[in-house]
């Protein structure tokens, strides 16, 4: 359906306000679709395969107001053929509340708005046997892609740079779910280190990337060990949790924008490169080691993060 080509990495050399520079690589997933974007694309890909290859009729998911997820699904399945359903948090929303609704609106997704209380309830896998009774034919994806699928397809974003990519020393990337993450995580070279900046307050990840990796390698202990040794969180960098920021990660991003021509979305991106940015500057990463970036997409969501702020992102 996409072709990952496009997702080439560049180079970019970016420059300190104390006059350092530092260079790094992106991979740019951001640049498969601007709605199916980065890391959502993913995590779908196989999810759509196994519904089209069921012979399901759709993809049912579930996600919040402004959700990368949901849009994206809305329109993978849409492109494959698929009905999709989209279970959205919060009952005060509308198909035309934001940008975001109305975009799934109109990739034909059917949006189901459930009480905030009860979104929890909707999206736990106890819950589930009910809604496959009830939406008969329907593949259910949880939130955020993240299942097995979602981490097998996250495998390939590393699989598929080119051969020098077995260089890079340090991988940082954004997390929600963590899914991306353990795919990264499951297919770095022994000399790799992956960095993982929670988009989100909490320390949950550690638990949950454990988890996918603790199936992904049928709990086989020395393996496990050997890749948890290749993973660092960087559990600061959220600036207050999730959709949270202040001044300094605005600046950040609109310095980004301007010296490199490099967009972040400010809900997951913009906080990853920030902690790339930092750890070199503390001096935790050495500045001749090789460093790649996962930019993970989300640029979808800018639009409601400019109407929420008042004023335009990128200047
Ligand atoms: C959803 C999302 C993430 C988080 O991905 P997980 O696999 O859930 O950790 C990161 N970056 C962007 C831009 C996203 O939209």
């Amino acid at each position: 359906m996409f072709n990952t080509a496009s997702s080439e990495v560049k180079k970019y050399t970016y420059r300190l306000k104390d006059g350092r520079v530092l260079n790094f690589d992106v991979k740019h997933d951001d640049a498969i679709d601007a709605i199916v974007s980065g890391n959502k694309w993913r995590k779908l890909k196989l999810n759509i395969a196994c519904a089209v290859q069921n012979k399901m009729s759709g993809i049912l998911t579930f996600g919040g107001a402004h959700s990368n997820h949901l849009v994206a699904t809305a329109k993978a399945a849409q492109l494959a053929g698929l009905k999709s359903i989209g279970i959205v948090r919060g009952d005060e929303l509308t198909c035309d509340s934001n940008e975001t609704l109305r975009n799934c609106n109109q990739f034909g997704m059917e949006l189901q708005f459930i009480p905030r209380n009860d979104f929890r309830e909707f999206t736990s896998m106890d819950y589930q046997p009910c809604l496959k009774d009830s939406y008969p034919g329907y593949h259910i994806v949880p939130e955020g892609g993240a299942n097995f699928y979602g981490v097998i397809g996250c495998q390939e974003i590393l699989k598929e740079l080119p051969s020098s990519a077995a260089d890079y020393d340090h991988i940082f990337v954004a997390a929600g779910t963590g899914t991306t993450a353990a795919g990264l995580a499951l297919s770095l070279n022994d000399n790799q280190l992956l960095h993982v900046v929670p988009a989100l307050k909490g320390d949950f990840h550690a638990e949950a990337i454990k988890k996918m990796i603790y199936y992904a390698t049928f709990s086989e202990e020395e393996t496990e060990a050997i890749i948890h040794q290749q993973i660092r969180f960087l559990g600061d960098y959220h600036f207050g949790g999730y959709t949270k920021y202040n001044e300094e990660l605005i600046e950040f991003i609109r310095d980004v924008a301007a010296q490199l021509s490099l967009y972040l979305d400010p809900i997951y991106t913009a906080k990853a490169l920030y902690a790339l940015v930092n750890e070199v500057k503390k001096g935790n990463i050495p500045p001749t080691e090789k460093l790649l970036f996962i930019h993970t997409g989300g640029l979808q969501g800018v639009k409601a993060f400019e109407e929420k702020i008042g004023q335009r992102l990128f200047l």
